[in-house]
Protein backbone atom coordinates (compact mmCIF):
# COMPACT_ATOMS: atom_id res chain seq x y z
CA UNK A 1 0.00 0.00 0.00
CA UNK A 2 1.51 3.37 -0.98
CA UNK A 3 1.52 6.45 1.09
CA UNK A 4 -1.46 8.12 2.96
CA UNK A 5 -2.93 10.73 0.32
CA UNK A 6 -4.71 13.78 2.32
CA UNK A 7 -6.90 16.19 0.86
CA UNK A 8 -9.03 19.31 2.48
CA UNK A 9 -12.08 18.08 1.30
CA UNK A 10 -12.52 13.89 0.35
CA UNK A 11 -16.05 12.82 -1.36
CA UNK A 12 -17.13 9.04 -0.80
CA UNK A 13 -19.80 8.46 -3.93
CA UNK A 14 -19.67 10.76 -6.75
CA UNK A 15 -23.40 12.01 -6.34
CA UNK A 16 -25.10 14.80 -7.68
CA UNK A 17 -24.84 16.86 -3.93
CA UNK A 18 -21.29 15.84 -3.84
CA UNK A 19 -19.86 16.87 -7.31
CA UNK A 20 -21.34 19.96 -6.99
CA UNK A 21 -19.97 21.05 -3.93
CA UNK A 22 -16.66 18.89 -4.77
CA UNK A 23 -16.53 21.08 -8.06
CA UNK A 24 -17.33 24.71 -6.01
CA UNK A 25 -14.40 23.63 -3.57
CA UNK A 26 -11.70 22.57 -6.02
CA UNK A 27 -12.48 26.21 -7.89
CA UNK A 28 -11.75 27.63 -5.08
CA UNK A 29 -8.09 26.26 -4.76
CA UNK A 30 -9.10 24.00 -1.71
CA UNK A 31 -7.64 20.37 -2.08
CA UNK A 32 -10.03 18.12 -3.01
CA UNK A 33 -11.01 14.21 -4.44
CA UNK A 34 -13.97 12.30 -5.03
CA UNK A 35 -13.82 8.73 -4.50
CA UNK A 36 -16.09 7.24 -7.22
CA UNK A 37 -16.61 3.40 -8.02
CA UNK A 38 -17.28 4.16 -11.68
CA UNK A 39 -20.49 5.99 -12.71
CA UNK A 40 -18.88 9.25 -13.51
CA UNK A 41 -21.34 11.91 -12.63
CA UNK A 42 -23.16 9.62 -10.19
CA UNK A 43 -26.67 7.26 -10.98
CA UNK A 44 -28.47 10.38 -12.77
CA UNK A 45 -26.93 10.33 -15.44
CA UNK A 46 -25.30 6.89 -15.83
CA UNK A 47 -28.15 4.44 -14.57
CA UNK A 48 -31.31 6.71 -13.53
CA UNK A 49 -32.87 9.79 -14.44
CA UNK A 50 -30.91 10.64 -18.12
CA UNK A 51 -31.28 6.99 -19.41
CA UNK A 52 -34.74 6.60 -18.67
CA UNK A 53 -35.88 9.78 -19.89
CA UNK A 54 -34.29 9.33 -23.38
CA UNK A 55 -35.84 5.41 -23.25
CA UNK A 56 -39.11 6.70 -22.33
CA UNK A 57 -38.68 9.29 -25.25
CA UNK A 58 -38.11 6.69 -27.52
CA UNK A 59 -40.70 4.78 -26.53
CA UNK A 60 -42.88 7.94 -27.47
CA UNK A 61 -42.03 8.19 -30.50
CA UNK A 62 -42.49 4.18 -30.95
CA UNK A 63 -45.52 4.74 -29.75
CA UNK A 64 -46.15 8.09 -31.90
CA UNK A 65 -45.23 6.21 -35.33
CA UNK A 66 -46.59 2.76 -34.77
CA UNK A 67 -50.20 3.48 -36.90
CA UNK A 68 -52.63 1.35 -34.32
CA UNK A 69 -50.92 2.00 -30.93
CA UNK A 70 -47.82 -0.62 -28.93
CA UNK A 71 -48.17 -4.10 -31.30
CA UNK A 72 -46.56 -6.67 -30.26
CA UNK A 73 -45.70 -7.38 -33.71
CA UNK A 74 -44.16 -4.74 -34.46
CA UNK A 75 -41.62 -3.72 -31.43
CA UNK A 76 -38.97 -1.24 -31.16
CA UNK A 77 -35.31 -2.23 -32.55
CA UNK A 78 -33.70 -2.11 -29.07
CA UNK A 79 -30.22 -1.62 -30.73
CA UNK A 80 -30.96 1.34 -32.26
CA UNK A 81 -32.59 2.58 -28.95
CA UNK A 82 -29.85 1.17 -26.73
CA UNK A 83 -27.39 3.30 -29.05
CA UNK A 84 -29.70 6.20 -28.80
CA UNK A 85 -29.59 6.31 -24.94
CA UNK A 86 -25.86 5.21 -24.89
CA UNK A 87 -24.94 8.33 -26.91
CA UNK A 88 -27.02 10.73 -24.38
CA UNK A 89 -25.56 8.97 -21.35
CA UNK A 90 -21.88 8.81 -22.75
CA UNK A 91 -21.97 13.16 -23.56
CA UNK A 92 -22.92 13.47 -20.35
CA UNK A 93 -20.29 11.53 -18.48
CA UNK A 94 -18.24 13.26 -20.93
CA UNK A 95 -19.13 16.66 -19.81
CA UNK A 96 -19.17 15.84 -16.04
CA UNK A 97 -15.33 14.17 -16.70
CA UNK A 98 -14.18 17.14 -18.39
CA UNK A 99 -15.64 19.74 -15.58
CA UNK A 100 -14.36 17.64 -13.03
CA UNK A 101 -10.88 18.31 -14.71
CA UNK A 102 -11.60 21.91 -15.50
CA UNK A 103 -12.43 22.03 -11.58
CA UNK A 104 -9.06 20.77 -10.63
CA UNK A 105 -10.41 18.43 -8.19
CA UNK A 106 -8.82 14.54 -8.31
CA UNK A 107 -11.09 11.88 -9.44
CA UNK A 108 -10.02 8.76 -8.03
CA UNK A 109 -11.85 5.58 -9.54
CA UNK A 110 -12.12 2.98 -7.07
CA UNK A 111 -14.36 1.45 -4.50
CA UNK A 112 -13.92 2.84 -1.11
CA UNK A 113 -14.63 2.01 2.28
CA UNK A 114 -13.58 3.40 5.55
CA UNK A 115 -10.79 2.59 7.78
CA UNK A 116 -10.95 4.51 10.53
CA UNK A 117 -12.80 8.56 11.15
CA UNK A 118 -12.28 10.47 7.97
CA UNK A 119 -9.71 8.13 6.23
CA UNK A 120 -10.71 5.87 3.54
CA UNK A 121 -9.27 2.60 2.04
CA UNK A 122 -9.62 2.67 -1.88
CA UNK A 123 -9.57 -0.41 -3.96
CA UNK A 124 -8.83 0.20 -7.69
CA UNK A 125 -10.44 -2.63 -10.62
CA UNK A 126 -6.96 -3.62 -11.40
CA UNK A 127 -6.49 -4.80 -7.30
CA UNK A 128 -4.09 -1.80 -6.07
CA UNK A 129 -5.03 -0.51 -3.00
CA UNK A 130 -4.28 3.44 -1.56
CA UNK A 131 -5.43 5.11 1.58
CA UNK A 132 -6.67 8.40 1.76
CA UNK A 133 -7.83 11.02 5.06
CA UNK A 134 -9.94 14.40 4.60
CA UNK A 135 -9.71 17.00 6.69
CA UNK A 136 -13.96 17.33 5.68
CA UNK A 137 -15.57 13.88 4.42
CA UNK A 138 -18.32 13.75 2.79
CA UNK A 139 -20.78 10.33 1.80
CA UNK A 140 -22.54 10.56 -1.28
CA UNK A 141 -23.30 7.03 -1.66
CA UNK A 142 -26.93 6.62 -2.95
CA UNK A 143 -28.88 3.54 -2.89
CA UNK A 144 -29.67 0.94 -4.80
CA UNK A 145 -32.40 -0.84 -6.17
CA UNK A 146 -33.55 -3.98 -3.69
CA UNK A 147 -34.79 -7.61 -5.44
CA UNK A 148 -37.85 -9.31 -2.33
CA UNK A 149 -36.67 -12.12 -0.74
CA UNK A 150 -39.33 -13.70 -2.47
CA UNK A 151 -38.63 -18.04 -2.92
CA UNK A 152 -37.34 -18.55 -6.37
CA UNK A 153 -37.31 -15.00 -7.44
CA UNK A 154 -33.43 -13.89 -6.46
CA UNK A 155 -32.12 -17.00 -8.39
CA UNK A 156 -33.89 -15.84 -11.51
CA UNK A 157 -31.80 -12.97 -11.71
CA UNK A 158 -34.49 -10.50 -12.69
CA UNK A 159 -33.59 -6.82 -14.15
CA UNK A 160 -33.67 -3.71 -12.50
CA UNK A 161 -33.35 -0.34 -14.17
CA UNK A 162 -29.99 -1.07 -14.62
CA UNK A 163 -29.88 -3.94 -16.78
CA UNK A 164 -33.50 -3.12 -18.90
CA UNK A 165 -31.41 -0.31 -20.02
CA UNK A 166 -29.00 -2.39 -21.67
CA UNK A 167 -31.17 -4.70 -23.02
CA UNK A 168 -30.37 -5.40 -26.96
CA UNK A 169 -33.55 -7.08 -27.13
CA UNK A 170 -37.37 -6.18 -26.39
CA UNK A 171 -38.82 -8.66 -24.17
CA UNK A 172 -41.97 -10.09 -25.44
CA UNK A 173 -43.83 -10.38 -22.05
CA UNK A 174 -42.53 -8.51 -19.83
CA UNK A 175 -43.77 -8.35 -16.12
CA UNK A 176 -42.85 -5.55 -14.05
CA UNK A 177 -43.21 -5.54 -10.11
CA UNK A 178 -43.74 -2.45 -8.35
CA UNK A 179 -46.50 0.29 -8.98
CA UNK A 180 -44.29 2.93 -7.51
CA UNK A 181 -42.55 5.97 -10.02
CA UNK A 182 -39.86 3.68 -11.14
CA UNK A 183 -42.31 0.85 -11.80
CA UNK A 184 -44.85 3.03 -13.88
CA UNK A 185 -41.98 4.67 -15.84
CA UNK A 186 -40.60 1.17 -16.97
CA UNK A 187 -43.67 -0.63 -17.34
CA UNK A 188 -45.35 2.00 -20.07
CA UNK A 189 -41.93 2.47 -21.54
CA UNK A 190 -41.83 -1.11 -22.18
CA UNK A 191 -45.35 -1.30 -23.42
CA UNK A 192 -44.87 1.65 -25.64
CA UNK A 193 -41.82 0.28 -27.05
CA UNK A 194 -43.91 -2.64 -28.26
CA UNK A 195 -43.76 -5.51 -25.29
CA UNK A 196 -46.53 -6.98 -23.76
CA UNK A 197 -46.57 -5.97 -19.90
CA UNK A 198 -47.95 -6.89 -16.70
CA UNK A 199 -47.40 -4.72 -13.93
CA UNK A 200 -48.24 -6.30 -10.21
CA UNK A 201 -48.56 -4.17 -7.49
CA UNK A 202 -49.24 -5.27 -3.84
CA UNK A 203 -51.35 -1.93 -2.96
CA UNK A 204 -55.06 -1.45 -3.67
CA UNK A 205 -53.92 1.29 -6.22
CA UNK A 206 -51.17 2.82 -8.22
CA UNK A 207 -48.71 5.38 -7.01
CA UNK A 208 -49.77 4.73 -3.70
CA UNK A 209 -48.25 8.35 -2.41
CA UNK A 210 -50.36 10.02 -4.53
CA UNK A 211 -54.22 10.65 -3.92
CA UNK A 212 -56.59 8.12 -4.75
CA UNK A 213 -58.37 10.39 -8.20
CA UNK A 214 -54.48 10.54 -9.35
CA UNK A 215 -53.86 6.62 -9.00
CA UNK A 216 -57.37 6.10 -10.55
CA UNK A 217 -56.27 8.10 -13.53
CA UNK A 218 -52.83 6.35 -14.01
CA UNK A 219 -54.60 3.28 -13.80
CA UNK A 220 -57.11 4.11 -16.47
CA UNK A 221 -54.20 5.32 -19.05
CA UNK A 222 -52.29 2.42 -18.01
CA UNK A 223 -55.48 -0.40 -19.13
CA UNK A 224 -55.85 1.72 -22.64
CA UNK A 225 -52.46 1.32 -23.11
CA UNK A 226 -53.43 -2.70 -22.89
CA UNK A 227 -50.90 -2.98 -19.95
CA UNK A 228 -52.30 -5.87 -17.65
CA UNK A 229 -52.72 -4.31 -14.45
CA UNK A 230 -52.80 -6.25 -10.87
CA UNK A 231 -53.32 -4.71 -7.67
CA UNK A 232 -53.47 -6.30 -4.59
CA UNK A 233 -51.00 -8.58 -6.13
CA UNK A 234 -48.77 -10.33 -4.18
CA UNK A 235 -45.98 -12.64 -5.11
CA UNK A 236 -45.31 -15.74 -2.92
CA UNK A 237 -42.82 -17.56 -5.69
CA UNK A 238 -40.85 -17.44 -8.91
CA UNK A 239 -39.68 -19.71 -11.06
CA UNK A 240 -38.70 -20.89 -14.97
CA UNK A 241 -35.91 -19.31 -16.84
CA UNK A 242 -35.54 -15.53 -17.08
CA UNK A 243 -35.45 -14.14 -21.00
CA UNK A 244 -37.24 -17.21 -22.11
CA UNK A 245 -40.50 -18.41 -19.62
CA UNK A 246 -41.04 -16.68 -16.17
CA UNK A 247 -43.98 -17.95 -13.94
CA UNK A 248 -44.82 -15.79 -10.79
CA UNK A 249 -47.34 -16.78 -8.41
CA UNK A 250 -49.60 -14.25 -6.31
CA UNK A 251 -51.02 -14.40 -2.79
CA UNK A 252 -54.25 -15.33 -4.33
CA UNK A 253 -53.05 -18.57 -6.77
CA UNK A 254 -53.12 -16.99 -9.86
CA UNK A 255 -49.96 -17.59 -12.11
CA UNK A 256 -48.07 -14.81 -14.22
CA UNK A 257 -46.55 -16.07 -17.18
CA UNK A 258 -43.62 -13.82 -18.80
CA UNK A 259 -40.43 -13.33 -20.50
CA UNK A 260 -38.91 -11.29 -18.19
CA UNK A 261 -39.48 -9.68 -14.91
CA UNK A 262 -38.01 -6.14 -14.31
CA UNK A 263 -37.97 -5.76 -10.39
CA UNK A 264 -39.20 -1.96 -8.72
CA UNK A 265 -40.15 -2.45 -5.39
CA UNK A 266 -37.79 -0.44 -3.57
CA UNK A 267 -34.35 1.03 -3.29
CA UNK A 268 -31.99 0.69 -0.13
CA UNK A 269 -29.06 3.21 1.04
CA UNK A 270 -25.72 1.92 -0.06
CA UNK A 271 -24.05 1.63 4.07
CA UNK A 272 -23.93 -1.77 4.21
CA UNK A 273 -19.83 -2.56 3.40
CA UNK A 274 -18.33 0.82 3.43
CA UNK A 275 -16.90 0.41 7.19
CA UNK A 276 -19.00 3.42 8.62
CA UNK A 277 -19.00 1.93 12.29
CA UNK A 278 -15.28 2.49 11.69
CA UNK A 279 -15.69 6.36 10.85
CA UNK A 280 -18.06 6.40 13.72
CA UNK A 281 -21.22 7.08 11.49
CA UNK A 282 -24.59 6.50 12.94
CA UNK A 283 -27.32 4.84 10.63
CA UNK A 284 -30.92 4.84 11.35
CA UNK A 285 -32.61 0.91 11.28
CA UNK A 286 -32.73 1.26 7.81
CA UNK A 287 -29.63 1.20 6.71
CA UNK A 288 -29.79 5.20 6.08
CA UNK A 289 -27.35 7.40 7.44
CA UNK A 290 -28.31 9.75 10.34
CA UNK A 291 -27.63 13.44 9.75
CA UNK A 292 -29.08 16.46 11.59
CA UNK A 293 -31.03 19.43 9.55
CA UNK A 294 -27.43 21.04 8.14
CA UNK A 295 -26.05 16.79 7.15
CA UNK A 296 -23.79 16.30 9.55
CA UNK A 297 -23.47 12.48 10.98
CA UNK A 298 -22.47 11.62 14.20
CA UNK A 299 -18.88 11.90 13.43
CA UNK A 300 -16.58 14.31 13.62
CA UNK A 301 -15.92 16.71 10.21
CA UNK A 302 -18.14 14.42 8.42
CA UNK A 303 -21.23 14.88 6.40
CA UNK A 304 -24.25 12.54 4.30
CA UNK A 305 -25.39 14.22 1.20
CA UNK A 306 -28.20 13.04 -0.93
CA UNK A 307 -30.58 9.68 -0.56
CA UNK A 308 -28.36 8.08 1.50
CA UNK A 309 -28.77 10.79 3.91
CA UNK A 310 -32.44 9.99 3.59
CA UNK A 311 -33.01 12.84 1.12
CA UNK A 312 -35.62 12.95 -0.93
CA UNK A 313 -34.94 10.81 -3.86
CA UNK A 314 -34.43 12.87 -6.64
CA UNK A 315 -31.53 14.85 -8.06
CA UNK A 316 -32.71 18.31 -7.70
CA UNK A 317 -32.98 17.72 -4.16
CA UNK A 318 -29.48 16.14 -3.97
CA UNK A 319 -28.74 19.36 -5.41
CA UNK A 320 -30.49 21.04 -2.39
CA UNK A 321 -28.27 19.33 -0.26
CA UNK A 322 -25.66 20.80 -2.35
CA UNK A 323 -26.83 24.13 -0.86
CA UNK A 324 -27.09 23.79 2.53
CA UNK A 325 -23.32 22.26 2.99
CA UNK A 326 -22.12 25.51 0.86
CA UNK A 327 -24.16 27.56 3.05
CA UNK A 328 -22.68 25.81 5.76
CA UNK A 329 -19.02 25.61 4.86
CA UNK A 330 -19.87 30.27 4.16
CA UNK A 331 -20.94 30.42 7.64
CA UNK A 332 -24.72 31.13 6.43
CA UNK A 333 -27.31 29.05 7.72
CA UNK A 334 -29.24 26.74 5.33
CA UNK A 335 -30.93 23.46 6.53
CA UNK A 336 -33.32 20.94 5.21
CA UNK A 337 -35.77 21.39 7.37
CA UNK A 338 -39.58 22.14 5.64
CA UNK A 339 -38.31 22.31 2.18
CA UNK A 340 -40.62 21.69 -0.76
CA UNK A 341 -39.44 19.28 -3.55
CA UNK A 342 -41.43 18.84 -6.28
CA UNK A 343 -41.36 16.34 -8.42
CA UNK A 344 -42.18 14.66 -11.96
CA UNK A 345 -43.03 11.50 -13.05
CA UNK A 346 -42.69 10.89 -16.97
CA UNK A 347 -45.37 8.54 -17.75
CA UNK A 348 -48.13 9.38 -20.23
CA UNK A 349 -50.26 11.65 -18.80
CA UNK A 350 -47.17 13.08 -16.75
CA UNK A 351 -47.61 13.79 -13.65
CA UNK A 352 -46.25 16.91 -11.81
CA UNK A 353 -46.64 17.62 -7.64
CA UNK A 354 -45.95 20.03 -5.44
CA UNK A 355 -46.89 20.51 -1.86
CA UNK A 356 -49.61 18.59 0.18
CA UNK A 357 -52.31 16.37 -1.33
CA UNK A 358 -55.42 16.15 -0.88
CA UNK A 359 -54.88 13.15 1.60
CA UNK A 360 -51.51 14.84 3.40
CA UNK A 361 -53.71 17.77 4.14
CA UNK A 362 -56.49 16.54 5.51
CA UNK A 363 -54.36 14.46 7.94
CA UNK A 364 -52.71 17.58 9.26
CA UNK A 365 -56.75 18.77 9.99
CA UNK A 366 -55.95 22.17 7.36
CA UNK A 367 -58.82 24.05 6.37
CA UNK A 368 -58.35 24.21 3.01
CA UNK A 369 -60.43 24.42 -0.53
CA UNK A 370 -59.74 22.08 -3.83
CA UNK A 371 -59.97 23.73 -7.28
CA UNK A 372 -59.57 20.77 -9.91
CA UNK A 373 -60.23 21.25 -13.54
CA UNK A 374 -59.86 18.65 -16.58
CA UNK A 375 -57.43 18.61 -18.81
CA UNK A 376 -60.01 18.85 -21.80
CA UNK A 377 -60.84 22.46 -20.14
CA UNK A 378 -57.62 23.15 -21.32
CA UNK A 379 -57.41 24.60 -25.09
CA UNK A 380 -54.08 23.88 -25.85
CA UNK A 381 -55.02 20.61 -24.55
CA UNK A 382 -57.79 20.09 -27.37
CA UNK A 383 -55.51 21.39 -29.82
CA UNK A 384 -52.62 18.29 -29.17
CA UNK A 385 -55.17 16.15 -27.98
CA UNK A 386 -53.89 15.10 -24.82
CA UNK A 387 -57.15 15.67 -22.75
CA UNK A 388 -56.97 12.97 -20.66
CA UNK A 389 -55.76 13.86 -16.86
CA UNK A 390 -56.76 17.01 -14.47
CA UNK A 391 -55.20 20.13 -12.59
CA UNK A 392 -55.68 20.17 -9.07
CA UNK A 393 -54.97 22.80 -6.40
CA UNK A 394 -55.17 22.78 -2.80
CA UNK A 395 -55.48 26.76 -1.56
CA UNK A 396 -55.50 27.53 2.59
CA UNK A 397 -59.12 28.53 3.04
CA UNK A 398 -57.78 31.66 5.40
CA UNK A 399 -54.39 32.84 3.64
CA UNK A 400 -55.52 32.21 0.21
CA UNK A 401 -52.23 30.59 -0.15
CA UNK A 402 -51.28 27.39 -2.39
CA UNK A 403 -50.72 25.07 -0.61
CA UNK A 404 -50.36 21.90 -2.76
CA UNK A 405 -50.30 21.53 -6.70
CA UNK A 406 -51.05 18.41 -9.12
CA UNK A 407 -51.64 17.98 -12.78
CA UNK A 408 -51.98 14.96 -14.57
CA UNK A 409 -51.31 15.94 -18.13
CA UNK A 410 -48.72 16.63 -21.23
CA UNK A 411 -45.94 18.93 -19.75
CA UNK A 412 -47.01 19.06 -16.17
CA UNK A 413 -43.45 18.97 -14.88
CA UNK A 414 -43.54 22.98 -15.99
CA UNK A 415 -46.92 23.89 -15.46
CA UNK A 416 -45.77 22.38 -11.70
CA UNK A 417 -42.98 24.92 -11.80
CA UNK A 418 -45.21 27.91 -12.88
CA UNK A 419 -47.05 27.48 -9.35
CA UNK A 420 -43.81 26.49 -7.71
CA UNK A 421 -43.35 30.24 -8.62
CA UNK A 422 -46.31 31.45 -7.04
CA UNK A 423 -45.51 29.50 -3.86
CA UNK A 424 -42.14 30.39 -3.49
CA UNK A 425 -43.24 34.31 -4.10
CA UNK A 426 -46.09 34.30 -1.86
CA UNK A 427 -48.73 35.38 -3.98
CA UNK A 428 -52.67 34.48 -3.17
CA UNK A 429 -54.03 31.89 -5.63
CA UNK A 430 -56.24 34.90 -7.04
CA UNK A 431 -52.84 36.22 -8.63
CA UNK A 432 -52.28 33.24 -10.96
CA UNK A 433 -56.12 33.46 -11.43
CA UNK A 434 -55.81 36.93 -12.87
CA UNK A 435 -52.27 36.68 -14.17
CA UNK A 436 -52.31 37.21 -18.52
CA UNK A 437 -50.85 33.57 -19.56
CA UNK A 438 -49.78 33.18 -23.12
CA UNK A 439 -53.00 31.53 -25.03
CA UNK A 440 -53.13 28.67 -26.03
CA UNK A 441 -50.30 27.02 -23.10
CA UNK A 442 -50.92 24.71 -21.02
CA UNK A 443 -50.00 26.74 -18.16
CA UNK A 444 -53.27 28.98 -19.02
CA UNK A 445 -54.99 26.70 -17.69
CA UNK A 446 -53.96 27.65 -14.47
CA UNK A 447 -56.28 30.68 -15.14
CA UNK A 448 -59.12 28.25 -15.32
CA UNK A 449 -58.47 26.48 -12.47
CA UNK A 450 -58.50 29.15 -9.94
CA UNK A 451 -61.29 30.73 -11.51
CA UNK A 452 -63.47 27.51 -10.47
CA UNK A 453 -62.84 28.58 -7.14
CA UNK A 454 -66.17 30.88 -6.16
C1 LIG B 1 -34.74 4.45 -12.50
C2 LIG B 1 -34.60 5.76 -11.80
C3 LIG B 1 -35.09 6.90 -12.39
C4 LIG B 1 -34.96 8.12 -11.74
N1 LIG B 1 -35.48 9.23 -12.35
C5 LIG B 1 -35.36 10.43 -11.72
C6 LIG B 1 -35.88 11.61 -12.35
O1 LIG B 1 -36.44 11.57 -13.44
N2 LIG B 1 -35.73 12.78 -11.68
C7 LIG B 1 -35.12 12.86 -10.46
O2 LIG B 1 -35.00 13.96 -9.92
N3 LIG B 1 -34.63 11.75 -9.86
C8 LIG B 1 -34.73 10.55 -10.45
N4 LIG B 1 -34.20 9.44 -9.86
C9 LIG B 1 -33.49 9.59 -8.56
C10 LIG B 1 -32.08 10.15 -8.80
O3 LIG B 1 -31.38 9.31 -9.69
C11 LIG B 1 -31.28 10.30 -7.50
O4 LIG B 1 -32.08 10.91 -6.53
C12 LIG B 1 -30.05 11.18 -7.79
O5 LIG B 1 -29.19 10.49 -8.65
C13 LIG B 1 -29.30 11.62 -6.53
O6 LIG B 1 -28.57 10.61 -6.01
P1 LIG B 1 -27.46 10.82 -4.91
O7 LIG B 1 -26.84 12.17 -4.96
O8 LIG B 1 -28.01 10.37 -3.62
O9 LIG B 1 -26.34 9.75 -5.32
P2 LIG B 1 -26.05 8.98 -6.67
O10 LIG B 1 -26.21 9.83 -7.87
O11 LIG B 1 -26.77 7.69 -6.61
O12 LIG B 1 -24.49 8.72 -6.54
C14 LIG B 1 -23.93 7.79 -5.69
C15 LIG B 1 -22.57 7.45 -6.26
O13 LIG B 1 -21.80 6.81 -5.28
C16 LIG B 1 -21.02 5.81 -5.90
N5 LIG B 1 -20.62 4.86 -4.86
C17 LIG B 1 -21.45 4.13 -4.08
N6 LIG B 1 -20.70 3.42 -3.19
C18 LIG B 1 -19.42 3.71 -3.43
C19 LIG B 1 -18.19 3.29 -2.86
N7 LIG B 1 -18.14 2.42 -1.85
N8 LIG B 1 -17.04 3.79 -3.35
C20 LIG B 1 -17.05 4.66 -4.39
N9 LIG B 1 -18.20 5.10 -4.97
C21 LIG B 1 -19.35 4.63 -4.49
C22 LIG B 1 -21.95 5.25 -6.98
O14 LIG B 1 -21.22 4.62 -8.00
C23 LIG B 1 -22.66 6.52 -7.45
O15 LIG B 1 -22.04 7.11 -8.55
C24 LIG B 1 -34.32 8.21 -10.49
C25 LIG B 1 -33.81 7.05 -9.89
C26 LIG B 1 -33.94 5.84 -10.54
C27 LIG B 1 -33.38 4.61 -9.89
Amino acid sequence: MSDLRKYEYLFLGGGKGGKSLAMDLARAGKRVAIIERGMIGGSCINVACIPTKTLIRNAGRHHDCASHGPSDARGADMIAVGHNVASVVNAMVEMNRQAFDASGLDLVIGTGRFAGPRQIRVHAEDGTEQLFEGENVYINTGTIAVVPDVPGLRDLRPLTHVEALKLTELPSHLIVIGGGYIGLEMAQAFRRLGSKVTLIHDGPRLAMREDEDIGAEILRAFVDDGIDVKLNARLTEASGAHGTAVSLTLDDGTIVEGTHILVATGRKPVTDDIGLELAGVARDAHGFIEVDDTLKTSAERTWAIGEVARTPMFTHASFDDYRVLKAGIEGRVRSTRSRTVPYALFIDPELGRIGLSETEANARGLRFRVAKLPMASVPRARTNGTTRGFMKALVDSDSARIIGFAMLGSGAGEVTTAVQMAMLGDLPYTAVRDAIIAHPLMSEGLNLLFATLK
